[in-house]
């Protein structure tokens, strides 16, 4: 729906006055938030592992530790049968979903990625989410036809003079192609947002809330903007330094407004609020729990962002501690794939 001026202001208006609750209307937010997320996504909790198999890029975008320019990081790449040997154990640890993610040219072709989607289809029961950055429609039908089930590139910021400053090698209208692109091939589309980039305001804040909205996407991951030392914005601060809260009321918002969206409780929260960040994600309005599955070997050398927590733990340390966590905050573990829940109630 396209709301006129004055509505789209007062909604603008009213998100704004949510991420500044204080006090009682604060704990209202959340228990709105938490009570929304149970209502429309259940009390299951899907976990959704991810595999980082290359990081090479060949963009430039100012907050990325694996930007192009960063020539401290040593770039890798995993092989077929390496990445086909985690996806392999996936199931055994109840994840339902593997998330392939990369940077935008990883070291190997839009082909090999199509056979890597096709053998882990083959191979099992898992979900495929590909997460490798703007592509052409024709490649996302490509993957898809490869049984690609989901698709997962965020728009990081709807101001596109800040998104403009921030990407060097594309546009916010060409990532917003991508996902309209995606979106009418009928794959299911996630997108988000940083929250805190440098520049950013409350009111760009409620923009990235209400553009994740009117995208309608079927899943929405957000994450705190973490200064990386080898990077351009190394000596930035997040918008909400000082003020970290911030970053719940963002998720808690988020989950209000897109009701019935899947929402991961991203690994930044963890960086941000050591050991408790995602378990507060999933009491204030997440649903999802994304550990990851890259070889220990490969870890140290994916770091979008410092302080990034589990780098040294296994796949299997990891699986471990994400079930315990999920328990100890009274939840149950998704069984089935977690598909879109807007696809399964026909609205799309
Ligand atoms: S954010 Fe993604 S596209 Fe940008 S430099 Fe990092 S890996 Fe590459």
């Amino acid at each position: 729906m396209i709301e006129n001026g004055r509505e789209s202001k007062a909604l603008k208006d009213k998100v704004v006055s949510l991420l500044k609750s204080k006090g009682n209307d604060l704990t209202e937010l959340y228990e709105q938030a938490d009570h929304i997320r149970k209502v429309h996504m259940g009390d299951e909790v899907y976990i959704r592992g991810i595999i980082e198999f290359s990081n090479i890029c060949n963009n430039d975008c100012l907050y990325c530790g694996i930007r192009a320019s960063n020539h401290l990081v040593n770039r890798y790449t995993m092989t077929l049968d390496e990445i086909l040997a985690v996806a392999r154990e996936m199931p055994l640890r109840q994840q339902t979903t593997v998330v392939l993610q990369s940077g935008e040219t990883p070291g190997i072709n839009d082909r090999e990625i199509g056979n890597i989607i096709k053998m882990i289809k083959a191979e099992t029961s898992l979900a495929v989410t590909v997460s490798v950055g703007n592509r052409p429609r024709e490649i996302y039908r490509y993957w898809q036809e490869c049984g690609m089930d989901r698709y997962f590139l965020r728009f990081e910021t709807s101001d596109p003079v800040l998104f403009a400053r921030l990407h060097p090698d594309c546009t916010l209208y060409e990532r917003l192609d991508c996902l309209y692109a995606l979106k009418e091939l009928g794959v299911q589309t996630g997108s988000g947002f940083m929250i805190g980039l440098p520049g950013e305001t409350l009111g760009t804040l409620a923009d990235n809330i209400l553009l994740c909205r009117d995208l309608d996407l079927d899943m929405i991951g957000i994450g705190p903007f973490i200064p990386h030392p080898d990077t351009p914005l190394a000596d930035e601060k997040n918008a909400y330094a000082g003020e970290e809260e911030m970053f719940f009321k963002a998720l808690a918002v988020l989950r209000l407004f897109n009701p019935d969206a899947h929402i991961p409780a991203t690994t930044a929260f963890d960086a941000v609020f050591p050991g408790e960040g995602r378990n507060l994600a999933l009491k204030r309005g997440a649903n999802v729990f994304m550990p990851n599955n890259t070889p220990v070997e490969y870890r140290k050398d994916y770091l979008l962002y410092p302080g990034k927590p589990c780098i040294d733990e296994s796949a299997q340390e990891c699986s471990s501690c994400v079930l315990s966590r999920i328990e100890s905050i009274g939840r149950k573990i998704g069984l089935g794939p977690g598909h879109s829940v807007k696809m399964h109630r026909g609205k799309k």
